[in-house]
């Protein structure tokens, strides 16, 4: 814990955290030394880690990246981070992310963009982007800050920045982790998930993070298996689906390489390659654009400057709403707000929402059609390695891009892990995408070793 706290110190260029606790890291280090000495040593005892600024943590300043929760310390623990500290693991501090977790770039941050810990060969100036929402998570454990952080992932969050920033994240199955106590932003498509240095210690951490949890009504009570002990490196006979779809206008042509070379280190390791088909893949980014921001206009409406955090005085409780939250809320919030708020009113839900939803069923199918031939999913993670800062930054759809690959697996509700494979001629890390069927992270974990 102390030589993670100095390199804390030692970095604060990347302004990865909001906010550091180095006295709660050193008191819970001491405390776990104890357990341990007691011989009652938790699975991630010691462990520290990097929370992001998404989970209410008792006492802790919690900001989602937003202006509007200025001030706002819970009275309460998130389910997901309760339960590392029950098995031992220690909190460094908070870290930056997208504001309430809307971004693929880290730059919608209230408090301040993130940077990415690696260059470009050619370019060491050039500050590149760590990837989002979970910025701030990525990029303290790709510069060695934290040991493992927590992400979530609504559309890509916990996959992307992973790729971006060359560490492992998995998105569990939608109600493996519990989302209490996590601030929401598309509830039926929000999920918890370990970002890490290796699958490894993503099987460890996602143990003891998953779990059902009765204050989360979506939350499933199954089984957690042992993760780790599933890693046995016996890929043989398991069949590994390519779908043709996913070979995107605007994807790196080293990415598309990695990708049929990935599919070669599974078949080397006794796996099978067969090309499948998700035919309604082409919808998924327009579809989760209406759902997204459908679910955040109506969970982003308790911010009204009486609850929490921001309040901007006015002469009326109209005007007070309107005042703090024109105030609290960046421009990307207020895009989603504005877009959620269309797509859900009268006269256009029909068009929109109601069609949005049909098609996410649709996109749904496709993959359980295709998990009747096929074990695993592979894909890349991302079209591209991680991008300057400025570029796509002024062109919110080139930005929406950036999750084409990602999205379809939280509109179906499936496990997604995104694995450091290789690195780009300009010497930067890029991720490939295992998904899986539901509550398979198991199967998932054990070929994502292959690809590391
Ligand atoms: N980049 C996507 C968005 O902006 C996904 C974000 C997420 O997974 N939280 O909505």
């Amino acid at each position: 814990t102390q030589a993670h706290l100095e390199a804390m110190a030692a970095q604060r260029h990347l302004n990865a955290f909001i906010t550091e606790t180095p006295e709660k890291a050193l008191a819970m280090a001491e405390a776990s030394d104890q357990r341990r000495h007691a011989g009652k040593a938790g699975a991630m005892d010691g462990i520290p880690l990097a929370i992001k600024d998404l989970f209410c943590t008792e006492g802790v300043l919690t900001t989602a990246g937003s202006h509007i929760l200025d001030g706002f310390k819970p009275t309460y623990e998130s389910t997901v981070t309760a339960n590392l500290w029950k098995a031992g693991a220690v909190m460094l501090g908070k870290v930056n992310m997208d504001e309430f977790a809307m971004g693929s770039s880290n730059m919608t941050s209230y408090h301040g963009h993130v940077a990415n810990p690696w260059k470009r060969k050619a370019d060491k100036n050039a500050m590149l982007v760590p990837g989002g929402s979970s910025g701030g998570s990525a990029s303290s454990v790709a510069a060695r800050i934290a040991m493992a952080a927590t992400g979530t992932d609504t559309g890509g969050s916990i996959r992307q920045p992973a790729a971006f920033c060359g560490i492992v994240g998995i998105k569990p199955t939608y109600g493996r982790c519990s989302r209490w106590g996590i601030v929401a932003f598309a509830s039926s498509l929000d999920q918890a998930g370990p970002m890490t240095r290796s699958v490894e210690d993503a099987a460890i951490m996602l143990g003891a993070m998953a779990g059902h949890d009765p204050k989360d009504s979506t939350s499933v009570d199954t089984p957690v298996p042992d993760f780790r002990a599933g890693l046995t490196g016996d890929i043989r006979g398991m069949k590994i689906g390519i779908p043709k779809e996913y070979r995107v206008d605007g994807m790196s042509p080293e990415i598309e390489k990695l990708w049929g070379q990935g599919a070669e280190w599974l078949k080397a390791a006794g796996a099978t390659p067969v090309e499948i088909s998700l035919p309604h893949t082409k919808y998924a980014l327009p579809t989760y654009y209406i759902i997204a921001p459908a679910e955040a206009s109506s969970n982003l409406a308790r911010y009204d400057g009486v609850r929490f955090g921001l309040r901007v005085p006015a002469d009326s409780l109209d005007e007070m709403y309107e005042l703090t939250r024109a105030a609290g809320f960046g421009a990307e919030v207020k895009r989603r707000i504005l877009i959620g708020t269309y797509v859900l009113s009268a006269g256009y839900y029909d068009a929109y929402y109601l069609r949005a939803q049909r098609l996410r069923s649709l996109i749904a199918r496709d993959f359980t059609e295709a998990f009747k031939q096929v074990d695993v999913i592979l894909t890349p993670a991302t079209p591209t390695a991680a991008f300057a800062e400025g570029e796509n930054s002024d062109d919110p759809v080139a930005m929406y891009l950036n999750d084409v690959f990602t999205v379809t697996v939280n509109l179906a509700g499936l496990p997604g892990l995104s694995v450091p494979a290789a690195l780009s001629g300009e010497g930067l890390p890029l991720g490939l995408q295992l998904i899986g069927k539901a509550f398979d992270e198991a199967t998932l974990l054990k070929a994502g070793q292959v690809l590391e």
